[in-house]
């Protein structure tokens, strides 16, 4: 490829959003018991998922526990094989399917794309020094000497709050906000793109939620960043979300800019979920709290998977699936109550 196809390739990639996911399946099979096993279903973890991701954004993805949301982003990050559908990664160069690539391909460009985890006291090893432990992804990808490493955990550490000296001690000696910010340090070593932060602080209390959050914000103010933020808990995603993601049972059912889904959420499921947000104002109405469980994603029941605990169903809601459909100018929700003709 010439130099001039390659510069107007790179252009046009850095046009296009950092992420396009696209019919995104992850299922996986039952097997019978007994002596000839027989595949007997499929969990539908995530079925059937597509939005853009732009660059610079901040996405949350919520939705109660065993709504898919940990599968969907592992499938992006290709930490699972998706089943079936696209991602398509528009990294620094050039537009790759991340779905579908090799595991050779994938590996340089793992520096591109980090997760922070949701347990700051499981994530780190016990047994190596932060020091190490920050420097682990540049060993890995073998970059830069023994020196540079030291020099660039140390710049690291200093960004996250934390001090040059400490890369010496053991997770042990440092606190839950401590070890996050550790997590952080060793995210951002290799300079990603993408980072995707899975329940990264709801193990903190509240106060410490809020100083790294906002640590995760003036970091991605210096380093571009663009971060997809798993949550269960709204007011976080409130905080820190340019746009959210609403998941039930494995499907996207409601995608909105945050200040609009807040002040006029479409799905009956995200009303239920906001509602279930403490209020102190006695002058907010807020929509009926939820009934029933959340559905089996192995035994969905029919039409809608959300029928059996909408206060909104009607005829079509236990037959036919609803599809996820524009009902205002960037808001998207799947629900027949915005069935179009
Ligand atoms: Fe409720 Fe029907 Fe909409 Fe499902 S499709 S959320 S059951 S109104």
């Amino acid at each position: 490829m010439s130099v001039v196809s390659e510069y107007e390739e790179s252009k046009a990639v850095a046009e296009k959003p950092l992420l396009q996911v696209r019919n995104l399946c992850k299922y996986f099979p039952i097997f019978s018991s007994g002596l000839v096993r027989r595949q007997s279903g499929l969990v539908k973890a995530v079925d059937d998922m597509s939005f853009d991701l732009a660059r610079g954004e901040t996405l949350g993805i919520v939705g109660e526990s065993g709504s898919g949301k940990t599968t969907a982003v592992r499938s992006i990050l290709r930490a699972i094989r998706p089943t079936s559908g696209e991602v398509l990664y528009n990294g620094r160069d050039r537009s790759i399917d991340l779905a579908t690539i090799s595991d050779k391909e994938l590996k340089p460009l793992r520096q591109q794309m980090q997760m922070i985890f949701q347990d700051p006291f499981s994530s780190l090893n016990p047994r190596m020094t932060v020091g190490d432990i920050i420097a682990e992804p540049m060993v890995i990808h073998r970059i830069g000497s023994k020196n540079e490493r030291e020099e660039k955990v140390i710049q690291m550490l200093e960004k996250v709050g934390l001090k040059g000296e400490h890369r010496q001690r053991y997770p042990h000696a440092f606190s839950g906000g401590q070890r996050q910010r550790i997590g952080i340090a060793r995210a951002l070593l290799l300079n990603p793109d993408l980072v995707v932060a899975d329940e990264s602080v709801s193990a903190l209390d509240v106060s410490v939620q809020a100083q790294v959050i906002n640590l995760l914000q003036d970091l991605q103010d210096e380093f571009q960043l663009t971060y997809i933020f798993v949550a269960h808990d709204l007011s976080v995603v409130k905080h820190i979300c340019d746009r959210v993601a609403v998941m039930y049972a494995g499907r996207l059912v409601e995608l909105a800019p945050t200040e609009e889904l807040f002040a006029d959420p479409k799905h009956p499921y995200t009303r239920a979920l906001l509602s279930a947000i403490p209020n102190v104002d006695p002058d907010v109405r807020l929509a009926p709290k939820m009934s029933g469980e959340v559905a089996d994603p192995a035994n969905k029941p029919p039409g809608c998977s959300f029928h059996p605990r909408c206060s909104d169903c009607f005829a079509p809601c236990d037959k036919e699936e609803p599809q996820l459909l524009e009902v205002a100018p960037g808001r998207f929700a799947s629900c027949h109550l915005y069935k179009k003709d």
